[in-house]
């Protein structure tokens, strides 16, 4: 006789309690939920994207090394080749940190932050512990340091711009932080280009720094799941058992190197970008019972009176979609990514009708 087959007993501690991330799709909705570059692709770029998709590059397995998009990312961010490791997405370099480095020792997290340490952590089978920042969103840097010199700490991870409260680290609370740890220091750069301050400085000084950047949001390429990490040689050999040798596409990874080659047509974005966060701003501070918090990155956190949820699901009904965070650390808050100015102007006015309706309903 066999013992009834049961799913839940056959998954280890950690991943039982795992709530998969959920990312859904709402067809035809403005959408302003997941940071990415609003504008339209440029024309030029997808052509020569497009004429890419033909022989070798389709029939043939990828660089599993992506020598050339090494190249020329190292190029960009001022480091050498052997610094630079591809990923698809910063997502899957996340879990393989995680998997090189954090299986069964602590995760040290700087919440409110970026949702996948944790999973990507519990996926690992390693302990996420969450560090709080301050009130203003700022590293609570000594107390970080002092979780980071417990017994099995292994990573931190600090975003910066930090996704969703908008606000970056300076360079000396990095610098701090890597001084007094002898812990992984994984600092998540994807804003990098709306803002912040640039850690690749601190590269050579610090064998335990990695930085980790993507393509997915300020050069438009989400969907085709490119992101890197710099970080000293001998860490990225470490990171190289557990990578998979094929992680990357032949055509994201020449997709990439065109981008590239491309991008101060996509700087003329990001300043368009940069002047559409500060008129949202405006916007948002002159609608009354909003509260929003200054951002560096191309996304703004904002707090309401209500309940989180009737706002999100009011908005939707009006077609705009947003992001909504909540639960016990940031209650009523929401995030909204910095649109084009004809999804920024309707998303403030469905704001301020759903907000006049809430308000009405609690009278
Ligand atoms: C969007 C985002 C990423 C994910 O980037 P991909 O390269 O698309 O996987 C990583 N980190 C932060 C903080 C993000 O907001």
């Amino acid at each position: 006789m066999r013992a009834p087959f049961a799913v839940t007993s056959l998954i280890r501690e950690g991943l039982d309690k795992l709530i998969p991330y959920d990312a859904h799709l709402y067809p035809g909705v403005i959408k302003l939920d997941a940071n990415e570059n609003p504008y339209p692709f440029p024309e030029e770029v997808s052509r020569r994207i497009g004429q890419l998709a033909a022989g070798d590059l389709l029939s043939r397995y990828p660089d599993s090394e992506a020598s050339e998009l090494r190249r020329a990312i190292a190029a960009y961010a001022g480091v050498t080749p052997e610094q630079v490791m591809v990923g698809n997405g910063s997502d899957e370099l996340i879990l393989n940190i995680l998997l090189t480095f954090g299986t069964e020792g602590r995760v040290l997290i700087t919440n409110p932050t970026f949702s996948m340490y944790k999973i990507h952590s519990l996926v690992a089978g390693a302990r996420p512990i969450p560090v709080p920042r301050r009130s203003d969103f700022s590293v609570d840097v000594p107390a970080l340091v002092c979780y980071a010199r417990q017994p099995e700490s292994r990573v931190i991870f600090i975003c910066s711009p930090n996704n969703p409260t908008g606000n970056a680290s300076t360079l000396e609370e990095i610098e701090s932080v890597l001084q007094q740890v002898s812990c992984l220091v994984v600092v998540d750069q994807a804003y990098l280009e709306f803002g912040g301050e640039d850690c690749v400085s601190l590269l050579n000084r610090y064998p335990n720094l990695v930085i980790m950047r993507t393509f997915s949001k300020a050069f438009a390429l989400a969907g085709l799941r490119v992101g890197y990490m710099l970080a000293n040689p001998d860490v990225l050999r470490q990171i190289k058992k557990v990578k998979q040798p094929f992680n990357l596409n032949s055509f994201s990874q020449a997709a990439a190197r065109v981008v590239l080659e491309y991008r101060d047509l996509f700087r003329k974005q990001i300043q368009d970008i940069l002047q559409q966060r500060e008129e949202l701003w405006q916007g948002l501070q002159n609608i009354e019972g909003v509260t929003a918090y200054p951002s560096v990155a191309n996304y703004i956190l904002f707090r309401t009176n209500h309940e989180s949820k009737a706002i999100y699901q009011g908005l939707l009904e009006k077609g705009i979609l947003i992001r909504r965070l909540g639960g016990p650390e940031l209650p009523g808050f929401l995030r909204v990514s910095v649109g084009t100015p004809e999804e920024n102007r309707p998303f403030l006015q469905a704001l301020a009708e759903v907000l006049k309706q809430a308000g009405r309903e609690l009278q």
